[in-house]
């Protein structure tokens, strides 16, 4: 079997190793003209994890990582914790894998060693052709190629999404975020800064070098999401005026500051046609409240790899890897939109509430970090 991967990103990469671990020839093609080495912070939860660590990569990421000791959450004015809990060892004894602050390009660049076949660059991808006996993505340069199965792992933007479901659009959030590495800070676990409108999360990456930021505003206009767009420290920090100074400090010392605006889809009806399919973004683009974006990508390489591994029927196996992730991830998208307006209350009885209902965080969100992607594939 021979699977054609569209996109180099988080989810397309570990599509390629998990595949070539199970002996399935995978070519990975990207629209960029070098390896995307850009970005800020991600987090990585034990559901992603486990996976990573399957594949063998466990070491490689945790090398480059930093293991959160803790959650915090603090108020946006006096800085003051009102809720902490353990993350570090408790976690992984309660959810089998590590919580991990990583920087994109860290993982990215782990990915990408262990997929040494190096993805095809400069490889933009405008359409697909499926018949009956094979598939052909077509290229913007001109060029095609033929497979046995196209997986769009092509982001928020998909090209192959259009093919396998219509044309829906991305939904603006209307909020977008400042998101920067500041060096050497106290910040040492996940640390979120709650406040009426606007919210603030940061942790360390790359061992404690850096802390990453992402603090996120309302913002009024339809901004096009770019990882590249500019702001700077003094508009970040302007933005945040009147919270505690651990914030606009944090803010303001941050080497460059990126601005993205957030965007997500409606979960989609179908995500395979008999021999295309989608994963990560390109099937079910998240907002970032719950963490779960490059997760959510891990979790489906892994279930795509297993699914397509067991058997030749491919248009069955497609059915089976959708029938396994659809749910799940559907679950994530609505709680990761319904999480911002929680994160942003103003003070009051409804905050306080809030404050009270995040001691049964670890029972809540075990579902998410607790969740064994390959023995949901097995399962009935
Ligand atoms: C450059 C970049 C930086 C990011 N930085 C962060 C970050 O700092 N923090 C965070 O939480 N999340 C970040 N994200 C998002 C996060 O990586 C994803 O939500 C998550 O990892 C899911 O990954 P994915 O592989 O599904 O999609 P993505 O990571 O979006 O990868 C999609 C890949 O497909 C390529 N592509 C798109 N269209 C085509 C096409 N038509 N033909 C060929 N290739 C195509 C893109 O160039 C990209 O490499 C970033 C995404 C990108 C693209």
């Amino acid at each position: 079997m021979r699977v054609a991967i569209v996109g180099a990103g988080v989810g397309g990469l570990t599509a390629a190793v998990a595949l070539r671990g199970r002996g399935i020839h995978a070519d990975v093609y990207e629209q960029q003209s070098r390896p995307a080495e850009i970005g800020a912070g991600v987090s990585l939860g034990a559901n992603g994890m486990r996976v990573l660590d399957g594949l063998g990569l466990g070491a490689a990421v945790r090398g480059v990582a930093s293991n959160l000791p803790r959650i915090q959450f603090r108020h946006w004015r006096t800085g003051g914790v009102f809720h902490e809990h353990p993350l570090g060892d408790w976690y992984e004894r309660r959810f089998g894998g590590p919580f991990l602050g990583v920087h994109r390009a860290d993982l990215h660049r782990v990915l990408l060693d262990a997929y040494e076949g190096k993805p095809v660059l400069g490889r933009r991808c405008v359409g697909v052709q499926e018949g009956a006996d094979g598939v052909t993505a077509e290229f913007a340069d001109g060029s095609r190629v033929r497979a046995d199965v196209v997986v769009g792992a092509d982001g928020l933007r998909s090209a192959v999404r259009a093919h396998v479901a219509g044309a829906d659009a991305p939904v603006f959030s209307g909020t977008s975020c400042f998101r920067g590495l500041v060096p050497g800070s106290d910040i040492d676990g996940l640390t979120f800064f709650l406040g009426p409108g606007r919210h603030l999360v940061a942790y360390p990456v790359r061992g404690g070098d850096f802390v990453n930021f992402v603090a996120y505003v309302p913002d009024p206009g339809r901004p096009r999401e770019s990882w590249s767009a500019r702001s700077t420290p003094g508009e970040a920090a302007a933005a945040f005026d009147g919270w505690t100074a651990t914030v606009t400090s944090l803010l303001g010392r941050a080497g460059e500051v990126g601005r993205w605006a957030l965007y997500d889809r409606e979960p989609v009806r179908r995500w395979s046609t008999g021999r295309v399919t989608l994963l990560g973004d390109a099937a079910h683009p998240m907002l970032p409240h719950a963490g779960q974006g490059s997760n959510q990508a891990i979790e489906d390489a892994a279930a795509l790899a297993a699914c397509l591994a067991a058997g030749d029927d491919v248009a069955a196996a497609l059915h089976r890897y959708e029938q396994v992730r659809k749910a799940r991830t559907r679950q994530i998208q609505a709680g990761s939109r319904g999480n911002a307006a929680c994160f942003q209350l103003p003070d009051g009885p409804a905050a306080d509430e809030r404050n009270a209902r995040l001691r049964d965080l670890p029972e809540t969100a075990g579902w998410i970090h607790g969740y064994d992607i390959g023995a949901a594939v097995t399962g009935p």
